[in-house]
């Protein structure tokens, strides 16, 4: 049996994003290619950002798109536990090794003197990073204090001179000044360990031969690699892909393209396809065939021939190939069904059947009414937005602030909804009905139609996201200064 075992690592932080999907086909096709095997590791030791609902939805998403793993969190194996929370115990016995063998050192400053070091080392244009204060306590010291329970983290110690040199499958050596590096912090004052930490120690006892991951996280090589070797562990190989980029190459973002996996489902896009386009991401069929499955890819695979040139994530082409998917693999009977399963999803009617059913007087009068719950966007123009009291500053204001509202929701329905805009509506000294006015336009396109508090729940926030940014471009759109200026209010409200 191939001893290939490659991962992809998701932290549950938020929306299953489309660029870990990209990574985790690349990881997915190089282990089969190999008959290896590919895990799935959740990355939840920051407790506060981490939710299980985000867990569930990466899962669910990554499998929509075919993507499954040999080993997971759900599924089991040999290495388990997959989750990075239950594995604590294991973070704290190896931490405790490199206290022990002189890496890594108990550090007790506390925030405020932090906070004024690097304050100090930006007005003094230094290299921001740890001082190195703790690392000249006695030993005598650091005991009295552990005993006195004093709130502490674990840092690694770092070289102070010279450059790590390691290399990258596709880059060949690469070489960072130890000077860059930061004492890393390995384990947080509340016993869990950092990211790079929990990663290395994970990559290792899993068995991971190869870690491929994005780019960004090129520059933390040294603090893994310095972890490898002070443990005495052989390195896995590294490969560290491009980045998914906006059209105007600037790094995939959410603000310019929708990168929820669950937004593409929401507007109808075919997991193939969309799984076919990640593929065509840095990575071209030997045949030059655009149009590919993912065993064939997995077939094929070959990451010496992924090229580092940003690929860019392109809406249009991914239209185009979807609309190539749906003209040549779906007969006519497929199509219905499949339509028909995507647009009449059971729960979503059994929300929207009584809505609908209160205001209409023929089944004539549906498709008019209930179009935007189907249809990709709603097409308005600023007239639309004309109203006796909200003008079109307010009403840029309103949207972008509900927006943020509803992005900052950690529970979905309508009574989490309608409570953000209440208070939004409170904050901002309006009446609920004339905040409601520009979200009735953005969300439904009319200024009348199915309560818009009912609709955006139903909609979800990927497809109310992506119409609230159409309604603010409508509305002029957010200048640099202008996004700067909302910001600012917008951390005022109460
Ligand atoms: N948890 C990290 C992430 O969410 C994993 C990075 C890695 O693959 O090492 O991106």
């Amino acid at each position: 049996m191939s001893n290939i075992r490659t991962r992809i690592a998701p932290s549950p932080t938020g929306d299953p994003h489309v660029g870990t999907a990209y990574i985790a086909l690349f990881n997915r096709c190089f282990a089969n290619q190999q008959q290896g095997k590919f895990i799935l590791r959740i990355e939840d030791t920051d407790k506060a950002r981490s939710s299980s609902r985000s867990e569930q939805d990466i899962l669910q998403a990554l499998r929509w798109l075919g993507l499954d793993w040999d080993e997971g969190p759900d599924n089991g194996g040999d290495y388990g536990p997959y989750r990075q929370s239950e594995r604590s115990e294991i973070y704290s016995t190896h931490s405790q090794i490199l206290l022990e063998n002189g890496c890594a050192f108990h550090c007790f400053c506390t925030s405020e003197r932090l906070t004024l070091l690097r304050q100090e080392q930006i007005a003094n244009k230094q290299q921001v990073g740890y001082d190195g204060h703790c690392l000249h306590l006695t030993p005598g010291e650091v005991k009295a204090k552990l005993e006195r329970k004093e709130e502490h983290v674990i840092r690694m110690k770092i070289p102070e001179a010279g450059e790590c040199v390691f290399d990258d499958l596709l880059r060949g050596e690469v070489r960072i000044n130890w000077s860059q590096i930061d004492m890393q912090v390995l384990m947080k004052s509340d016993g869990l360990p950092t990211y790079h930490f929990a990663n290395v120690v994970d990559d290792h006892l899993m068995a991971i031969s190869h870690v491929i991951r994005g780019e960004e996280w090129i520059n933390s090589m040294p603090k893994h690699v310095l972890l490898y070797e002070y443990f005495g562990w052989e390195a896995p190989i590294f490969c560290h892909m491009p980045l998914l980029r906006n059209p105007d190459k600037s790094k995939l973002s959410k603000r310019k393209n929708p990168t929820s996996i669950g937004y593409y489902r929401a507007m109808g896009y075919m997991p193939a396809a969309l799984t076919n386009y990640l593929g065509m991401m840095g990575w071209t069929m030997p045949s030059g065939e655009e149009k590919f499955s993912l065993d064939e890819m997995a077939k094929e695979f070959d990451i010496s021939r992924v090229s580092l040139g940003g690929p860019i994530f392109d809406r249009e082409k991914l239209d185009w190939l979807n609309g190539k998917y749906i003209r040549e693999d779906l007969s006519d009977a497929e199509f219905m069904a499949q339509f028909a399963s995507w647009a009449f999803q059971s729960e979503k009617m059994a929300i929207i059947v009584p809505l609908i059913k209160q205001r209409v007087e023929r089944f004539s009068d549906v498709a008019d009414l209930g179009q935007f719950f189907i249809s990709a966007d709603v097409s308005i123009a600023s007239g639309d937005f004309e109203h006796k009291s909200i003008t079109p500053e307010l009403g840029l204001k309103i949207l972008q602030f509900s927006l943020w509202h509803l992005e900052a929701l950690t529970e979905w329905n309508r009574e989490s909804v309608e409570s953000v805009l209440q208070g939004l509506a409170t904050s901002l000294g309006l009446k609920i009905r004339d905040l409601l006015f520009p979200l009735f336009i953005a969300i439904t396109g009319k200024g009348v139609s199915i309560s818009v508090i009912e609709s955006i729940a139903i909609l979800g926030l990927d497809i109310s996201r992506a119409r609230l940014r159409d309604g603010i471009t409508v509305l002029g759109g957010v200048s640099k200064k202008l996004a700067k200026n909302l910001e600012k209010e917008y951390r005022l409200l109460d």
